[in-house]
This record gives C-alpha cells, sequence and structure tokens, in this order.
C-alpha cells in the first residue's frame, strides 16, 4: 500500500460532507493537483471522526469505472443499451426542445420528475417546474417523515422534531433503531441512561437498540397506530396528562377524550400482539417520567392507509403530556428567520393557480399536496412570515403519477425527468413503475450508474458525486441550523451537479436569466447565507470559518409568543385544518392494509406478516450495489426468520426462498435469526444487480424485480393513506417457501400489479380520476366571517383574526397590523411600520419617514426637521435659535442644519460640521476647528493654534539636489 503524506507540498485540506446518505458527515478531503488522495472523517464534526462503509468509499466511487461520464443520447431501442456520446449542452438543448414542444401540445403538466433521497439543492428543481409551469415534482417523500411532519404540524404548528435528550427524563424510539443505523448517536443515548435517561424501543425486531432498552415493545408489524391510541387513552384516563398544559394551551381536549374513549389497552391487545399491561406500562412509563422526548421512525410512514392516523396520535401523545417545545421535550424550531429559506429560492409565485389544482394526487391525498400545503404554509406564513418549502411537502403522489404514464388518467404525462433516484427499486409496485419507465414517451435520467430507468432513457445525463459538489444541510429546508462543506474538487468529465443541470435547462426552455443569477453552487449558498451578516465574503468563507450555524436555543417560545403556531393559537386536540380538508380531526383507527382480524382470508393464505423497507449496510436504499469494494461485505438479498418458523418450513440458514404476497413473489435466502418474531419475516429493501446486462432481459433488467420487496408493497388507492398518500410497506401478509429444484428461476408472472384479491392476472388498477377521494370526505362546512372581510384581507375561522391576503400582517384589536416576523406594529392603511424610538412611521421599502399623520417628514442634511412647529421637539443650546419656518436650530444667519443628536452644525451643502458657538469648520485631518473668514484654527478647547516657524534649513543639511535646483540645473 502506498503511503501518503498528507504534509507533502501542493497537498491542500478541504472541509467537505459525505453525500452518501443524509447524515451528511465531515470529511476532510486532501487533494493535490486537482485530485483527491485521501479522505478521513472530520474529529470537528458530529460524526467526531467517524465514517462508516460507505463514507469511507468515496474515492473508489468518484473513480469508479462504471460511472457515466457523459451525456448519452439514446440511438438503439428503448433499453436495447445503444448509445451516442454527445456534449452535455447539446443534450440540454435537444432535451429542452423536446419538453417545449409537450408543454405546448398536452400543458405544462404532462412533464413530471422523480427525485431520491434529500442530500441538497432541492430548491433548484421546484425552481424549474415552478417556472416551467409542472406542479407533478415527487420524491419518496411520502415514505419519510413527510406525512408525519405536515400531521404534526396540524396539531402544534410545526414538527416538534428536535431532542433535548440533555433534559429528559425519558426518550422512546419508535420504529428506529440507531444501534444499526446513526453514527455516534447510540453512544449518546446509552450514555444518557447510565445518568438516568429511561429508554423505550418499539420495534419488532430485537434490534441492537431494543438489546439496550429499559423497555422493548414488540408490537406486530403495521399495529402502531393501534399501539399509539391505546398510550392516549391509557395516558388520558389514568390521569396522567399535564393538567395546567392542557388547561391552557389545548383546544379540543374534552372531545379527545371522549373520541379515544373506546381505544383501551384491552381492544389494542389482540391488533398489536402486546398484553394490555405491557401497553400500560410503556404509557406509564413515557408520562410518568416528564419531560421526555418521542423520535420518529421512518415505520410511522410506511404502513400504508393506517400511517397517518398513527402519527397523529403520537403528535397528541407528546401535546398531552406537555412535551413540546419545552427543556428536556420534542424542540420546534419553525423555518430560519437568519438565512434564507429553500422555499425563498423555489420561485413558488410563478406557479399559476390552474397549474396547482392539476397536482396529480392532490385530490385524493390533499394533506402532503397542494390542498394541505396551502393551508399549512399560509398559517406558516401567519405566524413566522416564513413556510415550509414546497418540495417534499407539497408534491404530486409519485404511484399517481406511474399510473397517469400508463392509463392516461387524469390526463396523459408524456416526459418524466428521473433525477437521482432508481424508481424501480424506491417506489412500491415494482413491476407497474418498471411498466410506467418503458412505456414513457420522453424519458431523461440524470445519475451516476447505468438503472434500470437509466436504460429505458432518450437521454442521460451524468451527476457529479460527493466529492465534485460543495453540499448544504437544512433537515428539508425544515429547520434553522445551517451546515455546509466545500467541493473538493471540480466535477470529472462532463459531469455536473444537479443545479447546473436545472439551470442550463431552465435556461435552454427560454427561462428569464435573471431568475438563475447563480452560476454555481457556491454563488447560490452564500446568497442563502448574507442575511445572517456573517463576517465572510464568499460560501467557501463560511465552511472555512463556520462551518454550520445554530441559532441560540429557544423552547417555551408558545409562551413568550403568546400561543402555538396553529390557526386558533392552541395545540389543537381536533385539527382544525384536517378537518377544512375533509378528514377527522383527531386520528381514528383503521387497520394496515392486510391483517388477521380485518382481512382474514387474506390471512387463511397469506399466513405470515411480512416486514418490508428496512435500510442495511453497506447499502443506502439501492445505492452502492455497483461497488464491489464493499458489496462483498453483503452479497447476496438476505430476509430474517425466526428459527422457529423455519424449522415449521423446513428452511435452513442460506436457503433460497421465494417470499410471496398477493402481488407476486420474490427471491432471498433465509438468515435464521431470533431477532424476529415466529410469525414475522423482515425483508430488506433495495436489492437489485447492477452487475448484470441490463438489455439482456427487458423483463427484468438488471435483475431488478427478482430480489426486490417493492414487488410484494401496494399502491392500490386503497392501499395508501388517505391524507398524506403513503403506501404500504409494513404489516403485510405473505408465505414463505423454499425455492424448488424446477422453480428456482426468476419468470414474468412472478410480479404482478397492484390488484387486490387476484395475482394470476396481471392489470393497472386505478381509481378513476372522477372518484377524488381514497376515502368518504366528513362532511365539513368552513364557518363563515361574522362580518363583511375588506378587501385585501383574509378572514381566518380558527383563530377568528383578520390578516392581510399579501403580508400575512394579522389585523390586532387595536386597529394596528401585527406583523408575523417581528412582532411589530404596522399601520393599517399603508403597511408602514411603527418606530417607536422615533414616533414615526417607516416605509422600510423607500426608507422613508412619515408623522403620524402619514405627512412625509422632510430632513435637510439628514437630519429630521419640523417645519411650522412653534417649540423645539428636542433642547436646543442656549447660542442658538429655533427657526419656526425651517423647523430647525440655526446659528445666527449661517445656513447650517443643527444636529441634537450629535451636538453639531452641518452644512446642507457640502456636508460639512461646524462648531454650534462659532460655526467653525471642523477640519477632520488636522482635527481641529477652522474659522473660514480669518483662516485661523483652533483647537476644540477654542484656543488657537499657532504655526510653528520652521528652522531655516542649513546648507549642509539641505536634502540632496536642492542646491542644484535652486540653480536651474
Ligand atoms: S454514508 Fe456513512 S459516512 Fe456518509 S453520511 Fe451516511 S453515515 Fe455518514
Amino acid at each position: 500500500m502506498t503511503e501518503i503524506d498528507i504534509h507533502a507540498d501542493g497537498v491542500e485540506m478541504v472541509k467537505s460532507l459525505c453525500y452518501f446518505c443524509h447524515a451528511n458527515c465531515g470529511v476532510l478531503a486532501y487533494v493535490k493537483d486537482g485530485d483527491v488522495i485521501k479522505i478521513e472523517g472530520d474529529p470537528d464534526y458530529s460524526n467526531h471522526g467517524g465514517l462508516c462503509c460507505r463514507g469511507t468509499s468515496a474515492l473508489l466511487h468518484v473513480n469508479h469505472p462504471a460511472r457515466i461520464n457523459h451525456a448519452l443520447k439514446r440511438v438503439g431501442e428503448k433499453g436495447e443499451g445503444k448509445w451516442e456520446q454527445i456534449p452535455y449542452d447539446q443534450a440540454i438543448q435537444e432535451v429542452a426542445e423536446k419538453l417545449n414542444q409537450i408543454k405546448a401540445e398536452s400543458g405544462a403538466e404532462a412533464v413530471a420528475t422523480a427525485g431520491g433521497t434529500t442530500r441538497t439543492d432541492d430548491w433548484a428543481r421546484r425552481r424549474f417546474l415552478n417556472q416551467f409551469g409542472s406542479p407533478n415534482g415527487f420524491h419518496n417523500a411520502l415514505l419519510c417523515w413527510i406525512p408525519t411532519f405536515m400531521a404534526e404540524t396540524c396539531v402544534a404548528g410545526w414538527s416538534p422534531f428536535e431532542t433535548d435528550l440533555g433534559g429528559a427524563k425519558c426518550l422512546i424510539l419508535w420504529g428506529m433503531n440507531p444501534g444499526a443505523s446513526t453514527l455516534g448517536g447510540m453512544d449518546g443515548y446509552t450514555d444518557l441512561q447510565k445518568a438516568g435517561l429511561k429508554i423505550i424501543v418499539v420495534d419488532p425486531r430485537y434490534s441492537e437498540t431494543a438489546s439496550k432498552a429499559d423497555l422493548w415493545v414488540p408490537l406486530r408489524p403495521g399495529s402502531d397506530a393501534a399501539l399509539a391510541l391505546a398510550m392516549l387513552h391509557t395516558i388520558i384516563y389514568e390521569g396522567m396528562y399535564d393538567f395546567n398544559f392542557v388547561n391552557e394551551w389545548c383546544d379540543g381536549f374534552d372531545e379527545l377524550r371522549e373520541h379515544v374513549k373506546d381505544y383501551t389497552p384491552e381492544w389494542a391487545a389482540p391488533i398489536t400482539w402486546l398484553k394490555p399491561e405491557q401497553i400500560r406500562e410503556v404509557a406509564r412509563m413515557y408520562a410518568m417520567n416528564r419531560p421526555g422526548c418521542i423520535q420518529w421512525g421512518c415505520t410511522w410512514d410506511q404502513i400504508g392507509r393506517a400511517s397517518t392516523t398513527g402519527s397523529h396520535a403520537i403528535a397528541l401523545i407528546r401535546a398531552v403530556c406537555g412535551n413540546l417545545d419545552v427543556p428536556g421535550g420534542d424542540g420546534m424550531p419553525g423555518p430560519s428567520l437568519g438565512f434564507l429559506t429553500d422555499e425563498e429560492m423555489e420561485a413558488n409565485e410563478c406557479l399559476p393557480e390552474e397549474q396547482k389544482a392539476k397536482q396529480i394526487g392532490s385530490n385524493k391525498f390533499k394533506l402532503t399536496s397542494w390542498p394541505g400545503y396551502q393551508l399549512i404554509s399560509d398559517n406558516a406564513k401567519r405566524t413566522w412570515g416564513k413556510t415550509l418549502p414546497t418540495e417534499w411537502f407539497c408534491e404530486a403522489h409519485g404511484p399517481s403519477v406511474f399510473k397517469a404514464i400508463i392509463t392516461g388518467d387524469p390526463y396523459p404525462v408524456r416526459a418524466l425527468i428521473v433525477n437521482a433516484t432508481n424508481p424501480v427499486n424506491s417506489y412500491g409496485d415494482a413491476k407497474m413503475t418498471l411498466q410506467a419507465l418503458k412505456q414513457c414517451e420522453f424519458l431523461v435520467t440524470v445519475d451516476y450508474w447505468m438503472t434500470p430507468a437509466a436504460l429505458f432513457s432518450d437521454y442521460v445525463f451524468p451527476a457529479a458525486g460527493a466529492l465534485e459538489r460543495p453540499t448544504i444541510v437544512t433537515h428539508y429546508g425544515a429547520t434553522d441550523s445551517f451546515m455546509g462543506g466545500r467541493r473538493a474538487i471540480q466535477p470529472k468529465y462532463d459531469r455536473h451537479t444537479d443545479m447546473t443541470f436545472w439551470r442550463k435547462l431552465g435556461l435552454a426552455c427560454g427561462q428569464d436569466p435573471e431568475m438563475w443569477p447563480w452560476e454555481t453552487e457556491e454563488e447560490a449558498y452564500y446568497h442563502i447565507l448574507k442575511p445572517l451578516g456573517l463576517s465572510i465574503s464568499c460560501y467557501n468563507d463560511f465552511v472555512d470559518y463556520y462551518r454550520m450555524y445554530y441559532p441560540p436555543l429557544h423552547q417555551n417560545k408558545f409562551i413568550t409568543n403568546g400561543g402555538f403556531w396553529t390557526p386558533s393559537g392552541k395545540v389543537e386536540c381536533n385539527s382544525s385544518i384536517l378537518r377544512q380538508l375533509g378528514y377527522s380531526g383527531m386520528p381514528t383507527y383503521i387497520g394496515c392494509i392486510e391483517n388477521e382480524i380485518d382481512t382474514p382470508e387474506i390471512a387463511e393464505e397469506y399466513p405470515i406478516v411480512l416486514t418490508t423497507g428496512g435500510g442495511f449496510m453497506p447499502y443506502h436504499h439501492s445505492e452502492h450495489f455497483q461497488m464491489e469494494g464493499i458489496r462483498f461485505l453483503y452479497p447476496d438479498p438476505y430476509f430474517s426468520i425466526n428459527p422457529e418458523l423455519a424449522e415449521k418450513l423446513k428452511i435452513e440458514y442460506g436457503d433460497w426462498c421465494w417470499i410471496e404476497t398477493r402481488r407476486g413473489r420474490i427471491k432471498m435466502r433465509a438468515n435464521v435469526e431470533p431477532e424476529v418474531h415466529p410469525n414475522v419475516v423482515f425483508a430488506p429493501r433495495g436489492w437489485w444487480f447492477p452487475e448484470r446486462d441490463g438489455s439482456a432481459d427487458l423483463d427484468n433488467p438488471f435483475g431488478c424485480l427478482e430480489s426486490n420487496v417493492n414487488v410484494l408493497t401496494s399502491v392500490d388507492d386503497w392501499d395508501c393513506d388517505p391524507m398524506g398518500g403513503s403506501w404500504a410497506n409494513r404489516g403485510l401478509m405473505c408465505k414463505v417457501y423454499k425455492c424448488g429444484e424446477f422453480d428456482k428461476e426468476y419468470k414474468p408472472s412472478d410480479t404482478q400489479f397492484s390488484i387486490p384479491g387476484s395475482s394470476k392476472e396481471p392489470g393497472v388498477t386505478v381509481m378513476p380520476s372522477d372518484q377524488h377521494l381514497a376515502r368518504e370526505p366528513i362532511p365539513f362546512e368552513v364557518p363563515q366571517p361574522p362580518e363583511e372581510v375588506p378587501e385585501g384581507y383574509e378572514w381566518v375561522w380558527q383563530s377568528g383574526n383578520l390578516y392581510t391576503k399579501d403580508t400575512h400582517f394579522r389585523l390586532d384589536e387595536s386597529g394596528w397590523l401585527i406583523n408575523p416576523r417581528t412582532k411589530g406594529y404596522h399601520d393599517a392603511y399603508t403597511g408602514w411600520r411603527y418606530d417607536a424610538a422615533n414616533e414615526c412611521l417607516v416605509d422600510d421599502e423607500t426608507g422613508k419617514m412619515y408623522t403620524m399623520d402619514r405627512e412625509e417628514i422632510p430632513f435637510v442634511a439628514g437630519i429630521r426637521c419640523y417645519p411650522g412647529s412653534e417649540a423645539a421637539p428636542y433642547e436646543v443650546p442656549e447660542q442658538l435659535t429655533w427657526d419656526v419656518a425651517k423647523g430647525h436650530a440655526v446659528l445666527g444667519d449661517l445656513a447650517f442644519v443643527y444636529d441634537p443628536n450629535s451636538g453639531w452644525l452641518i452644512d446642507p451643502e457640502t456636508g460639512a460640521f461646524h462648531d454650534a458657538y462659532y460655526g467653525y469648520t471642523y477640519d477632520a485631518e488636522r482635527a481641529c476647528l477652522v474659522d473660514e473668514a480669518s483662516g485661523r484654527c483652533f483647537d476644540m478647547g477654542y484656543n488657537e493654534l499657532v504655526a510653528e516657524e520652521p528652522e531655516p534649513a542649513s546648507e549642509e543639511a539641505a536634502p540632496e539636489g536642492a542646491a542644484a535646483a535652486e540653480e536651474g540645473e
């Protein structure tokens, strides 16, 4: 192995960030001659110098021979794998022409884009889409936090996703396994546990984290909603909630108490496979050890139709225990009020209302698309003056877009840009997704590698990777902290970053260059950071000198700001936003899509519970399967099965087995281990085989269907969460059997589309677009305002307040408008700010000041004047007189203006300073006063300064050459 000397001449150390999962660990990259020669974890970052096996593979990644390095144009049939390498800008131009043609023929909404997991710069994609006019951008976000975030925001005004563990007495880790997935996280938890923190782990598996818990809650996969509702019942009916907090800050608590009356531990026991006493124990441990935290786990968002009702109930558990926004509880940061938010970079104002209404899925899954986002966003603007990004929090429903490509319902989607995602592996109903990619009229992919999506594309663009781009981390644009890393090297070959791709495509489509003023990410990020007022002159300065920005921790904001950030200003136990959208305002139990109680006929044929969707090292989603350097750690797909069940099914460790649901079957090898329940199997996500020739089998390119758990999941509308739209990954019913000698090869009939009730007849089940809701809406009429709403205002029924439509300022009882951001007062007629110090109004746009009668205040030489005022509003020195006409003090007949703040007279012509006794001019260079009439100078105490006579110069002392000069030489 070659020794690398990082101290050698010409080696530069660059502070970068890892880009292989959204932990974005700190990386130090050592660069020589434009190449990275070594990386290591940054010891001064949250990863404390550690990097996982993915992070340490960054050098293999940047130079991997399978990377796509140039723009490719399809020249053969779709999927044939025949490409022409063309210049990047030419490819951009050709793609732009085709997109504009589709827009002209079918409307901008016929162009959609699919994105991957959050890393950075998603605002750039939305900026492109908004200007193009399409509402149809989407990610896999509905399986990861977004529905939870929106439900929590309906309850309390923002997601309480920041824990303050130092002051907490209890922590619930629900559906997460930091012991296996988070660098450094588990260390911190167990250290705090030694100091008294109680840790509860809710997980069907006896995971690494569960093994450290004070209380392990092994619930049936997919029964989280039942457990949460029964905990809520227990906390309320055993009187363990926070009485004072509920009395003062919760609205609708009595309705909630009545609503959860029947959700007893006895009711939940058969659903959750827990004993009633276990449910009571977990409820008591959390409620009686206050303050406490509940950490979100992505399980909450992966149960399909039972997802959001569970996260809604968990949000209420937190709320009634008073664990919101308090020391030791769950923190609610709100949007950044310092640096620019992602939303401020998205140009959402460019998307017309009629285009918003066309967002696919927004008529079915309203909470996470324009209808819900608009209500939540308007409220956030009235509260903070800023809001959430539309990326992630307001998206088209991905599976519905894929269905629209196939069926043309609700309208044809003709073009899809796949940016940094591998949809066949990451979206539910993999075969339907693959069919959509094959069938898409115009498909474009931006990626590192040749994926199934890239294989069927018309153009493929190479993406710049981890070390080739700067990175910022703002947690989906939903928090007020900021972390940054520099690019270590410029992108190699013809690779470009996401922002460059969207910017170039936008400009080629004819978008206004002024809307894309930043040529590089560094320029854009500097623009984002500028409002912080840090002493930096570029983005790289920020990384070098600051690296991260955390505003001071603000807790108990709801007390100092006079309420929570909901429309009513209270924690809403019966959410007004959900009711307005036609949903129940309180969490109502719904079972996961297949289970022994609600669907016994399915359980009879498929008796084993299947849970999918978990991640595992060394992969992240479907990434890194190409990397031989880490693939050897986990070369084949393995599922977990309990020894008891394995013995019953005559399965041994390592056997290839079929796992089958009503939607198809996949092959995995058995990992026989006792950590799973005897009637549960656990199958990890993401598997494909990029080492195979993709074009060799277009029914299963790169083996993308044969071990892919998304063949087993469902995206049928009826199986999706009615509020958030997430689809069903967990709590499914399956059967498991060993691959037979004559039944071990993948066949196209092994995978089916989502068809409840049959796996024998392929087809696409789509809810017709005229059946708008996946569930019956609850009739609800928005109350009407008691009086006529003045023009330019809107009435918010939940709080009974009027707000300005454009600025979202609240009309106060006093008749003034309140700015949500500064809490300052503004004039209700003009919007001008009240300046208490100067007792005047200020127009912040022009900087002009006005009297309280809205008359412009005159200034002379920058000094406020009061023409017509008989008496001076400030003390006037006795040698000066008050000039009523001019409105300022004067010295004799001099034309100077007296400045009461500095005590000087100012010459309005020249701006020069003059003393207020004699009118002498202040000479700043000599720091003295000059009487212009006589030329005499005085010090600041009016003592005359007499110039010293210069000594006569002797001939010897004369400077060299002086005598010669005198002689005229
Ligand atoms: S891939 Fe590993 S090193 Fe990179 S950010 Fe994620 S946890 Fe950190």
